[in-house]
């Protein structure tokens, strides 16, 4: 990690700043864990605790992720996998479509940005390129930046399926970035930092608070150009 004493600013050059939206720009993760919450509460289960029944929800989404992919359909349809295999009722369509609505209520959630993400991000704008890259149901990542209020400091928009070092080498290329000089900054090891470094690039690591469980494992090489901040407005001690 770098500590304030070996502060270095990337600000002489242009650097092309690739930004995690879900969880680095706004709050994403909470609402999934305040749905899951309420079908834990719906499924009341006899025996299970709301951590074991939690478990076999993300069981079910590790199962399924390479499938179906990202977003609240596909979650949606997790919790329904997870309440057929659970359920100590009859499972009947009124309980199948109760679990669905529970499920699909995350797409009503409003944008709340994170801390300073709004200010921060217009002026980092005036000194380098912004690169908008997530991942997900492009449908859903679209409206939810048409609706963030931020969407105007971004030169580029990416949606992709996965996260991973073929889809880091791609948006560099596309986006007409050079890796010496890109930067991924998020909120997640698994998606945001490993294949970032793993593709050439410098990675900024934002931890939050409540990042998905199936997000987070060890960084693996933070040798190369890696910080870590607290908070998204520290961005502008560097850049
Ligand atoms: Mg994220």
């Amino acid at each position: 990690m770098m500590k304030s004493g070996t502060l270095r600013s990337y600000r002489i050059e242009r650097q092309t700043l690739l930004i995690d939206a879900d969880d680095t720009l706004w709050h994403n993760n909470i609402h999934f864990e305040r749905t899951t919450n309420a079908f834990i509460d719906y499924l009341g289960h006899s025996r299970l605790s709301r951590d074991e029944v939690r478990q076999v929800v993300n069981e079910v989404e590790r199962a399924n992720l390479k499938t179906n992919g990202y977003g609240t359909e596909s979650y949606t349809a997790n919790l329904i996998e997870a309440y057929r295999r659970l359920s100590e009722r009859e499972i009947d369509q009124r309980a199948l479509d109760e679990v669905f609505n529970i499920g699909m209520q995350i797409l009503d959630a409003e944008i709340e940005l994170l801390h300073g993400v709004s200010e921060t991000l217009e002026d980092l704008s005036t000194r380098h390129e912004l690169v908008l890259f997530t991942k997900g149901n492009p449908n859903e990542q679209r409206s939810k930046i048409e609706r963030s209020g931020v969407k105007q400091h971004f030169k580029h928009i990416d949606i992709v399926t996965e996260k991973d070092v073929t889809a880091y080498v791609e948006v560099v290329r596309t986006v007409g970035a050079i890796a010496d000089l890109t930067w991924m900054v998020g909120n997640s090891p698994r998606s945001d930092i490993n294949p970032a470094i793993d593709a050439g690039l410098g990675a900024v690591f934002i931890p939050y608070e409540f990042t998905w469980e199936i997000e987070i494992e060890e960084i693996s090489l933070p040798s190369g150009r890696f910080l870590q901040l607290d908070e998204f407005p520290q961005l502008l001690e560097y850049f």
